[in-house]
């Protein structure tokens, strides 16, 4: 069994639309794929309606949350999966979260402009075709004008790592704890050692996190080396926690491939029985 239950579309910041990704995915030569596009389950009915004979659907969704603890808010990601998509608060968070994506990003578009660096938010959201926005829709538009070569060099700290980057309106992390929990999902920290985004959050925050409901972590993931891989799966096994490997696909936007990390059976099978919002497809 080859599971990978994090992937990304054209509902947000991935490249293939929901229909090519779950194509991809059996291409890939995988069982079981989880589409989990950033704050939207926008991707959710194209991919169910063209999925592949063999390969199962995990619905599910990637929050943008934010840790207040700290001497600074630290931003983080929670996978939740086989949670209600109709369930009104947490909907209603997500539709917040997605609102506030798109006034973020068209404040960096003012904010690129008064350098004189002429993209505009018409061209952005049409990147975005109709999904979440985010900062890779923005690198297109820079790409476009070959200021950049490539989206990772778009997040450079000179553009959109910092110079050009304004922080997102996101959901306290406690909070979109409890949304997923009331509406029948399962959360999972997507990957919680990733310091190569930015900031990442203390070890003490996840013991916190264990307590409120989380139910495990992404331990491996590309943007972790082995000895963080380790660290999670030990802290994993310390609070009882369950563990995934994924690879967080985006089509061309990023260089890794479909089941560059995959996940366990038993993990999936902990991860089912807990979901109480929606099924698995397939
Ligand atoms: P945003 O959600 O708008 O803040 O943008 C963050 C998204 O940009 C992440 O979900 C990734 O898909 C992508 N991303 C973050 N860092 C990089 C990077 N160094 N290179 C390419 N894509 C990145
Ligand atoms: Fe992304
Ligand atoms: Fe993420
Ligand atoms: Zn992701």
């Amino acid at each position: 069994m080859r599971i990978d239950l994090h992937a990304h579309s054209t509902a947000s910041d991935g490249t293939s639309t929901p229909a090519e990704l779950v194509g991809e995915a059996a291409a890939a030569g995988l069982d079981v794929l989880a589409v989990t596009d950033h704050d939207t389950t926008r991707g959710w009915a194209e991919a169910f309606a063209a999925r592949p004979a063999g390969l199962s659907i995990v619905p599910g969704a990637e929050l943008s949350l934010r840790w207040h603890g700290g001497a600074r808010p630290i931003g983080l990601h929670m996978l939740a999966y086989l949670f209600d998509p109709a369930e009104p608060e947490l909907a209603g968070a997500l539709a917040r979260v997605r609102t506030a994506r798109e006034t973020r990003a068209e404040r960096m578009v003012d904010l690129l402009s008064a350098d004189g660096i002429d993209i505009t938010w018409d061209e952005v959201l049409e990147y975005a075709g109709g999904g979440t926005v985010g900062r890779p829709h923005l690198a297109q538009a820079l790409m476009r004008r070959g200021l950049v070569d490539t989206v990772t060099e778009a997040f450079a700290p000179e553009w959109l790592g910092a110079r050009y980057r304004i922080p997102k309106d996101d959901i306290d992390v406690f909070e979109g704890l409890r949304l997923i929990l009331g509406a029948g999902g399962v959360p999972m920290f997507a990957h919680p050692r990733a310091s190569v985004r930015g900031p990442i959050v203390p070890d003490s925050l996840i013991v916190e996190l264990a307590a409120a409901g989380l139910f495990g972590l992404e331990a491996d993931h590309t943007d972790h080396s082995p000895q963080e891989q380790a660290e999670m799966h030990a802290m994993a096994g310390r609070l009882g926690l369950v563990t995934t490997g994924s690879s967080d696909y985006h089509g061309t936007n990023k260089t890794v491939r479909l089941g560059a990390r995959t996940t366990a059976p038993e993990a999936l099978e902990r991860i089912v029985a807990a979901g109480r919002g929606s099924g698995v497809v397939g």
